[in-house]
């Protein structure tokens, strides 16, 4: 009787488990950019609009000027800073849904982090004659898009992040609003975050 020689740590048991192998990262590769950085559903644009803005009021001056319908707004640091405990989150909401809820071309108001914190008000449920408001914690921008599915279009993300907003934006096919504080006392990971935005952002939008 014959036997197959064992093989030795590390042999390939074939030649062709190479190309097999290499084939199944090129498919992960390409799933990995189909879903990070292609625009989802009926996003009609290649690369999707970007604008970069200092100051927290043109934010939603802008928005309304887009004539957003829905606007997605990241948490940290526009409705509460990175550290900031309940109250300043609870404030930082009523303050950004009063600047809104004159405007009746708005639909949906969505915050949302990728942090555990949560406001102490129950949103999920329509106003009366105001926009619908969303809160989403741990959110795991930018992978989720369900969430989004059903809100109305056009739309915008405004958020300091462009490797969690920015590229949900892009998924969406929503405006880009691209929220750049002075970070220079923001904690060590947002810091982190935006220099890698940065290099990314070129190849992620195109610029009004
Ligand atoms: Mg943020």
């Amino acid at each position: 009787m014959l036997l197959a020689r064992p093989r030795a740590a590390g042999q390939r048991p074939s030649g062709r488990a190479a190309p097999a192998r290499r084939d199944a990262g090129a498919r992960l590769a390409r799933r990995t950019e189909a879903c990070l950085l292609r625009p989802r559903w009926d996003a009609a644009l290649v690369r999707v609009a970007y604008e970069r803005i200092a100051e927290r009021p043109d934010l939603l001056r802008r928005a309304r000027e887009l004539a957003s319908r829905t606007i997605i707004v990241d948490v940290e640091p526009l409705v509460a800073y990175w550290d900031t405990g309940q109250e300043a989150l609870d404030a930082g909401i009523a303050e950004i849904l009063g600047e809104i809820g004159g405007d009746s071309h708005m639909s949906v108001v969505c915050f949302a982090t990728n942090s555990d914190r949560r406001p102490s008000a129950d949103y999920g449920t329509s106003g009366p004659g105001g926009p619908r408001v969303v809160y989403l914690a741990s959110a795991h921008k930018p992978f989720w898009t369900a969430p989004y599915r059903d809100f109305p279009r056009p739309g915008v993300v405004i958020g300091d992040q462009v490797a969690t907003d920015g590229i949900l934006a892009r998924r969406l096919g929503y405006t880009f609003l691209h929220y750049s504080p002075d970070l220079t006392h923001a904690p060590a990971g947002p810091r982190l975050m935006y220099d890698l935005g940065r290099r990314i952002e070129p190849l992620l939008f195109r610029h009004r």
